[in-house]
């Protein structure tokens, strides 16, 4: 297995997970179409641009690469606009991940790593979320998601698309060479945008929410360092490589942080004030999202060892400090 077609390999993970393949041997082939993604932000194999949307286009892409599996990262990923545009959403994630997959079986690439979300559990007081917790999405994003998910098992079933699935929790951090980042436009996430506010490239920080259910009033998340994540999708070849059962695995640290406890270590690690404001909530957001599973350390053999909070935003502010995309 060395060609690796890579959906939204212009995107943040996909960038990182791109870098990983080809540092592991693999030849990362991204196709993007830059609605979200950065031309910039391929450099580690080729690049072919096209929307998920275009069988045709998707049909010549593989035919020409030949790839021997599919990491599909391609994807609108924001809480935010997919309350308020949920058919964006259900079209672009869920009518896409069909037509790659579709395109997929019909080239005989049947080998297929998937990226999901932790927002597929929703709202679950006091629960242990692992990867056998009932999935009840609060929003659409994650309703995407699920749907995907539902469509990979039944394309396994009747197509023989292996899978692996990975239920991502907060992703931050970047490549600690700075070669590849966060980079969104808008920007919606928390560590970059505190990291703008930091350093005066935007105003304050709003904390979406004081009054949750938690410690300090403010919602929990279990971040993982992008290095660490993408390091579980390139096991996550392997397993399908060595011909293991279709999977479902977990990313995230089983420690949860406030937003509060965020912007006290990006205090500490840039020794700079985090200029921040208290707002309302944001709709969509669960209270706490923390995994409580430990299945891709102990059947991947996964270690997220870069994944220490400090080590995250030292390595995002690295990255806010010298890498940007200019198209
Ligand atoms: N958050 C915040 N202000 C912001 C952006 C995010 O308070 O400007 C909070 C958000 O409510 C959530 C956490 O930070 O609790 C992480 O949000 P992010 O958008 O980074 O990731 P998500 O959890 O939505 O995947």
């Amino acid at each position: 297995m060395k060609t690796i077609l890579v959906t939204g390999g212009a995107g943040y993970i996909g960038s990182h997970a791109c870098k990983a393949l080809k540092q592991a041997g693999y030849t990362p082939v991204t196709y993007d179409n830059l609605v979200t993604g950065w031309r910039d932000a391929v450099k580690f194999g080729p690049f072919e641009q096209g929307d998920l949307s275009d069988r045709a286009r998707l049909d010549d892409v593989f035919a020409k690469h030949k790839p021997d599996a599919v990491m599909h990262f391609a994807s609108l990923s924001q809480v935010g606009e997919a309350m308020s545009q949920p058919g964006l959403y259900w079209r672009n994630n869920v009518v896409g991940a069909l037509t790659l997959m579709e395109a997929a079986v019909a080239a005989g690439c049947l080998d297929f790593v998937f990226s999901s979300t932790c927002a597929t559990y929703g709202e679950h007081d006091n629960v242990v979320l692992d990867e056998t917790t009932a999935q009840e999405p609060l929003n659409a994003y994650g309703a995407s998601k699920l749907a995907i998910e539902g469509i990979l098992r039944d394309f396994g079933a009747a197509h023989g698309l292996r899978h692996v699935i990975f239920r991502y929790f907060n992703v931050a951090g970047a490549d600690p060479e700075a070669e590849v980042g966060e980079f969104h436009r808008p920007e919606t996430h928390l560590i970059p945008l505190m990291l703008d506010a930091i350093d005066g490239k935007r105003d304050a920080l709003t904390v979406f929410g004081t009054d949750y259910d938690t410690p300090d009033g403010t919602c929990i998340r279990d971040y993982v360092h992008v290095c660490d994540l993408v390091d579980a999708h390139v096991l996550g070849l392997e397993w399908l490589k060595d011909g293991k059962e279709n999977r479902v695995f977990n990313l995230g640290t089983g420690t949860g942080f406030s937003v509060r406890e965020v912007i006290d270590q990006s205090r500490a690690v840039t020794n700079r004030e985090v200029p921040y404001e208290i707002g309302p909530r944001r709709s969509g957001d669960c209270t706490r999202l923390v995994s409580g599973s430990t299945r891709a350390e102990t059947e991947l053999g996964w270690t997220p060892e870069r994944s220490t909070m400090g080590r995250m935003i030292e390595d995002a502010w690295r990255w806010h400090q010298t890498g940007h995309y200019d198209g």
